[in-house]
């Protein structure tokens, strides 16, 4: 194995696995990771309360993972942190005495957030708290409330219309409270103090592509290369509350921040949809890069997207305050399926070998980020003998061979300490794996060595 000198020294990195070997790792891992979905899906997650803290609690069974509460009130840039949400019972009882919605039945039935309230409404009244989707009549829709101070229901479409005239007696049974808001991290050490991070968001209750694939998916990455021996950059993956959860965690990691070499936000990646690769602010940042070639490589139907403000939380990542190399990893994308914040977004609509094909390519993504280093052609002057070094005996007289033999000349050609395999990659227009053989064999027979940090 090689390991660029730009990074930690001359210490060969013997444990780092190939990119191959690390994907590798994915294999089976499908059904685990659909039936840890399947354990999240009935907690009442929000942007605050004991739904995050129980999902945090489930992850940390896989993971090691740090919890931090950031009290309510406390100022994180333009917002502050809101109260925490308690939620005891919801439900509303029709002319009849009988319960028409109840949370218990669907975590979905209770606007998220709701604020507390006890009554008794005639139809008309009540209607305005009501939310239904005339469109799919069986579908309960997700929605939230939480800059507003108000409370509602979200039910069928043919639940409401089977609604009679009358009185209806509401109980929305929750507090909003001088709490916390409530993040986790897994933070694996690596050689560099550099960072990989990785975010997800971690708020949506009973919704199985957003959120539950991306949470099950960052686990499974972290729990992953937290087996590794040894690795390059340190991992940091983060288990956040979306938006507001985001501007808490970088308000609270302002220090992190400076030290994040790459990132990328993954969600929804259980669904069936073709793969998409929202690309950082910057637009051409390594993993970007990376991202594009490891998706060209797949085989996978995928399309890239150009950044923009509104998605997920690449969006606070990418603010131009911060302006991280981050894009975001999903399969179908924000908004764009149907069962998109509904109950259909439910543990059908996941799939474990979407789930495991998803956790294979990011694995296969961070292979590349742990291998793309920068060396130095030590024989620069006119093209050093392969043959004296045993390389034609690599390269042999087939088709395979013949791109070794082109990937050597590349690499050679190329290491002149400012150019990364990355860029080689690029430039030949050959697999980044090839590259990385021929780097490796080169590094081995002395041709390449300690290269320059890149200006
Ligand atoms: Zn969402």
């Amino acid at each position: 194995m090689i390991m660029s000198a730009t990074r930690s020294g001359s210490e060969p990195s013997a444990a780092l696995l190939t990119a191959a070997s690390l994907a590798s790792q994915a294999a089976g891992q499908g059904t685990a990771m659909h039936a840890f979905c399947t354990q999240l899906y009935p907690m009442l997650r929000s942007i605050t309360g004991q739904g995050v803290r129980d999902t945090l609690a489930a992850i940390g069974h896989h993971i090691p993972l740090t919890v931090t509460e950031v009290p309510t009130g406390t100022k994180i840039f333009d917002w502050e942190v809101p109260q925490e949400w308690v939620v005891r019972a919801a439900w509303i009882k029709g002319p009849d005495g009988r319960k028409v919605v109840d949370i218990a039945d669907h975590n979905l039935h209770l606007v998220n957030y709701s604020a507390p309230f006890r009554g008794t409404l005639t139809l008309d009244e009540l209607r305005p708290h009501l939310f239904s989707l005339p469109d799919r009549p069986d579908w309960i829709p997700y929605r939230t409330q939480y800059f507003k101070r108000d409370w509602g229901f979200c039910l069928t479409d043919r639940q409401l219309q089977a609604l009679e005239p009358g009185s209806y007696e509401v109980c929305v049974d929750t507090d909003l409270v001088q709490g916390s808001m409530t993040f986790g991290e897994c933070i694996l050490p690596g050689d560099s103090t550099e960072e990989v991070l990785v975010s997800t968001h971690v708020c949506h209750p009973s919704l199985a592509n957003d959120n539950l694939s991306g949470i099950a998916t960052a686990t499974w990455l972290a729990k992953t290369l937290a087996a590794l021996p040894r690795r390059h950059y340190t991992y940091r993956f983060i288990f956040i509350p979306a938006t507001i959860g985001a501007i808490c965690w970088l308000s609270q990691r302002q220090d992190v921040t400076q030290r994040v070499a790459h990132g990328v936000v993954i969600s929804g990646v259980g669904d069936g949809g073709q793969y998409h690769y929202k690309r950082s602010r910057r637009g051409n940042a390594d993993i970007d890069r990376i991202m594009a070639l490891m998706l060209a490589e797949s085989g996978e139907a995928h399309e890239q997207i150009p950044f923009f403000p509104y998605g997920y939380d690449e969006r606070q990542f990418c603010s131009p305050g911060f302006n991280l190399p981050m894009g975001c990893f999903s399969r179908s994308t924000y908004g764009s399926y149907p069962q998109y914040h509904t109950s259909a977004d439910n543990l059908d609509f996941i799939r474990p070998e979407h789930l495991e094909r998803s956790l294979q390519l990011l694995l296969t993504a961070f292979g590349m980020v742990e291998r793309n280093g920068t060396y130095l052609n030590l024989s620069p002057f006119g093209e050093p003998q392969l043959g004296r070094r045993g390389l034609y005996s690599l390269i042999g007289g087939h088709n395979e061979g013949q791109k070794l033999q082109l990937a050597l000349l590349w690499v050679l050609n190329q290491s002149d300490g400012t150019n990364s395999l990355l860029d080689i990659t690029e430039k030949a227009d050959l697999p980044f794996g090839l590259i990385h053989q021929a780097a490796e064999a080169l590094l081995n027979c002395g041709l390449l060595g300690e290269g320059r940090t890149p200006v």
